[in-house]
């Protein structure tokens, strides 16, 4: 990543509402630039005009354009904008009930959601690990497993710093090949490691992934890169998957985790998030509505497309992220201080 960037969507509604969704575009570094071409040439004048009864209905609209997509190999491009597409629908139907979005999924939502500090990289794990106690956060996830190594003294550096009533956990970003994965798992069960994320490859056959999760002596969490929902049902209701991951803006936004707002699987649901501050309180909503005692993933790095996207700041304090009453996810996005980092932006 070179910079990063975001890629928000907001749509306007006959009820004078708007609602807001983020596409996932963190890289290659032209994500953003190709797939805010795309959304403006093919998918845009689609909506115009549409009546849509159910945030789920969105799929539909597109479904002519959907071969396109399948034909050129990039269906992962067609799922993230459906998927930004998809949570701005259900910010205005929030909107249009006059409920914050996590009360309109579940009515018992708390106005705030734990995180854990992410995207850490080993050269600046103490520093970072000081920032994220600043603000309250106990859980702390590091990236791991360049070039398929183990870094152990990095490991037990990490595990000497931790306190007693924090954790950790290490995303290895598919960086193993799986005998190695094994080997590498044996040597970190020592330690008290809250998970090992995507040790190997996201492509690997799903059956040899579950054998793999189910021998490991450590947890494994999964799911940034699924992008099929029977793939992800399955890996859900194994009985040795403990996290999965899902991203709701890149594939399936919050109607593909519709089936499971009351299902004995959500606690297992801990939603990846890497981007601007839309796609942040959007997934603090729906973790809050669906697994109140889980984390959610929150980038650790400076970015104002975060910190200074909306009129109102993102507070985190004491380890939370702290959502309001408002309808839809409570925030307005402040014109002013886009426009600062602006690189593109069209209206229709
Ligand atoms: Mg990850």
């Amino acid at each position: 990543m070179k910079s990063r960037p975001g890629l928000i969507i907001e749509l306007s509604d006959d009820n004078g509402n708007t609602g807001l969704g983020e596409i996932w575009c963190n890289f290659p570094s032209n994500s953003a630039s190709y797939k805010f071409q795309l959304f403006k040439d093919i998918f845009a004048n689609k909506l115009l005009n549409k009546n849509i009864n159910e945030p789920g209905s969105i799929l539909t609209v597109f479904e002519d354009i959907k071969t396109i997509f399948i034909q050129a190999d990039e269906l992962g491009i067609f799922n993230s904008i459906l998927s930004a597409l998809n949570c701005a629908i259900w910010d205005l139907f929030a909107h249009k009930k006059k409920l914050p979005l996590n009360k309109l999924i579940n009515k018992n939502s708390k106005n705030k959601m734990k995180v854990y500090a992410s995207g850490i990289n080993p050269s600046d794990s103490l520093k970072s690990i000081n920032l994220g106690r600043k603000k309250g956060i106990k859980a702390f996830k590091f990236k791991i497993g360049f070039n398929n190594t183990l870094d152990l003294n990095f490991i037990k550096k990490i595990n000497n710093n931790i306190s007693i009533d924090e954790f950790y956990m290490f995303d290895v970003n598919q960086g193993w090949k799986i005998n190695d994965a094994k080997k590498f798992i044996n040597k970190l069960s020592k330690f008290s490691i809250h998970w090992v994320e995507e040790p190997i490859s996201a492509l690997t056959d799903q059956d040899i992934y579950l054998k793999f999760i189910k021998s490991s002596k450590l947890p494994i969490a999964l799911g940034e890169n699924i992008n099929d929902k029977d793939q992800f049902s399955k890996f859900l209701s194994n009985k040795y998957v403990k996290y999965i991951q899902p991203d709701l803006t890149k594939y399936g936004g919050i109607s593909m985790l519709g089936k499971y707002f009351k299902s004995k699987h959500k606690n297992k649901i801990y939603l990846h998030f890497l981007g601007s501050g839309v796609g942040l309180v959007t997934s603090a909503h729906v973790m809050s509505a669906i697994n109140e005692n889980g984390y959610l993933e929150m980038d650790l790095n400076n970015n104002p497309l975060r910190d200074s996207l909306f009129t109102e700041e993102i507070k985190v304090s004491n380890g939370n992220i702290i959502l309001n009453d408002l309808p839809g996810i409570g925030f307005k996005l402040n014109k002013k201080n886009i426009k600062k980092y602006q690189v593109d932006y069209f209206s229709i």
